[in-house]
């Protein structure tokens, strides 16, 4: 069941949370007031922590989840919101996928914790997770931060009741589309052309390949993605094992498609998982 437009005169109760994250998707979210104005007409905001001091003492029909999910109490946080909304979206690249905070899932816990941490004894951190990891998601908003046209997009899928369009295909139609030429073949070895463009989901635009930039592959992977492939290309042009582990884990290293490219050269069984979930 998804939230209808007619939750509240026509809007949709809408109820904004945060986890683990830098709170960007937030900010992009307050500039779309003013870039999508009849976008957000649609909602009406019952929580939004960082527009408006309101606590939560109302129902919601849709909920947006930013944030991956660090800790045993977010997984219960996120258990209550799912009772609770009709209509649950993951916001941004660390709610799809982890995100930046994941990079540590594939370090040791402790060594993480030492880095940051005065007495790492008082951290009581789990892996940073999805947040499909614990609850159903019935919509994404990809990349980091979202994009203005894809939440429009679902937004107004969401108010009437429609099926939001779904990109399957990569970033590299995107980027053809723009007649950009193809940083990834021009250049060897070096680490502005190591381009995941061709295993990442489209719906930015190519925006930063038509900046002669490398995809770093923040809107997590395409539908059916050849990860082998991509991972010989990368090493056929010379680029390390810690290179390749990097650029898989950066944006949406816990998703299955890029954890195996990010353990295709060291043969790791998975990511350094030491804290389990509840
Ligand atoms: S996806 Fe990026 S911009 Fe959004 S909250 Fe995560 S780190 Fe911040
Ligand atoms: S630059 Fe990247 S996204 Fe563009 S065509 Fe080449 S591999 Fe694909
Ligand atoms: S080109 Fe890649 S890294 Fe850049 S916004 Fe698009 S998906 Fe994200």
């Amino acid at each position: 069941m998804t939230a209808s437009a007619n939750s509240n005169n026509g809007k949709v109760k809408t109820a904004v949370f945060k986890f683990t994250c830098c709170a960007g998707c937030q900010f992009a979210l307050l500039y779309f007031f003013d870039q999508l104005p009849e976008t957000l007409e649609l909602l009406d905001f019952v929580y939004f922590k960082m527009a408006r001091r309101k606590e939560l003492d109302e129902p919601y029909d849709l909920a947006l989840i930013e944030g991956g999910v660090s800790t045993p109490e977010h997984i219960e946080q996120l258990k209550a919101i799912r009772k609770q909304a009709k209509t649950l979206v993951a916001f941004g690249a660390c709610a799809a996928h982890g995100g930046v905070p994941s990079i540590k899932d594939w370090q040791r816990e402790l060594a993480v914790e030492e880095r940051v941490y005065p007495d790492p004894l008082l951290i009581n951190s789990i892996k940073v997770s999805p947040v499909d990891e614990f609850v159903k998601v019935d919509h994404y908003l990809r990349g980091c931060p979202i994009d203005e046209v894809e939440f429009m997009e679902l937004i107004r899928s969401i108010a009437s009741d429609k099926s939001p369009y779904i990109r399957e295909h990569p970033v590299c139609v995107e980027c053809k589309l723009r007649n950009n030429i193809c940083i990834l073949l021009m250049r060897e070895g070096v680490q502005e052309s190591m381009c995941l463009g061709p295993v990442t989901r489209a719906g930015c635009r190519a925006i930063c390949t038509s900046n002669m930039r490398a995809c770093f592959g923040c809107r997590g992977p395409m539908s059916n993605p050849n990860i082998p492939e991509m991972v010989r290309t990368f090493k056929a042009k010379g680029f390390s094992a810690k290179d390749i582990e990097m650029r898989f884990t950066e944006y949406a290293g816990m998703s299955t498609e890029f954890s195996e490219g990010a353990r295709a050269y060291y043969g790791r069984k998975a990511p350094y998982y030491h804290r389990k979930a509840a």
